[in-house]
């Protein structure tokens, strides 16, 4: 997929990596705001994986990554199902969030070396502020002044 990439292609890519559902199209719905180099990097890196969280509680969770190349490791984006049941604000914030920490190579961003901090910052230049506290209660037990995260957060 080089050059433009078209809503079919990320539909796409989007259904084959977490299958087509309401979180699916959560997931399309924001990545399509993202800037179009950052898509295209995302959809043309083999190292670059999405899929849904398969926790299961007492078992674990199997997590596949592509095998890291020098100079550019794997980076892998896994998302809760839940997310297709909170609130829509909130959803959208959590995979920008994730999104951007997979951009980041959860490295900082600019001035801001702490990787949630880069991760909150770079999602809201993308559009996809930090939802109120009240939003996110809604969603998940916050039970401290920390940037949710999905695996802290949506963790059973
Ligand atoms: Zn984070």
């Amino acid at each position: 997929m080089h050059g433009t990439t078209h809503t079919q292609d990320l539909r796409r890519y989007v259904e084959r990596s977490v299958g087509l559902s309401a979180l699916s199209l959560r997931i399309i719905a924001v990545m399509k705001r993202l800037p179009e180099a950052v898509l295209s990097d995302f959809l043309n890196d083999s190292r670059f994986r999405l899929a849904l969280d398969d926790h299961v509680p007492g078992q674990g969770r199997a997590v596949w990554i592509a095998c890291p190349k020098p100079g550019n490791g794997s980076r892998c984006v896994i998302l809760k199902a839940s997310l297709a049941d909170c609130p829509k604000e909130f959803a959208h914030y959590v995979i920008a969030h994730e999104l951007a920490h997979a951009h980041l190579r959860n490295g900082g961003w600019g001035d801001l070396e702490d990787p949630e901090r880069a991760a909150d910052a770079l999602a809201a230049r993308w559009g996809f502020k930090r939802p109120p506290r009240t939003i996110a209660k809604t969603a998940v037990d916050v039970s401290d002044e920390t940037v949710p995260s999905v695996n802290r957060k949506f963790a059973p």
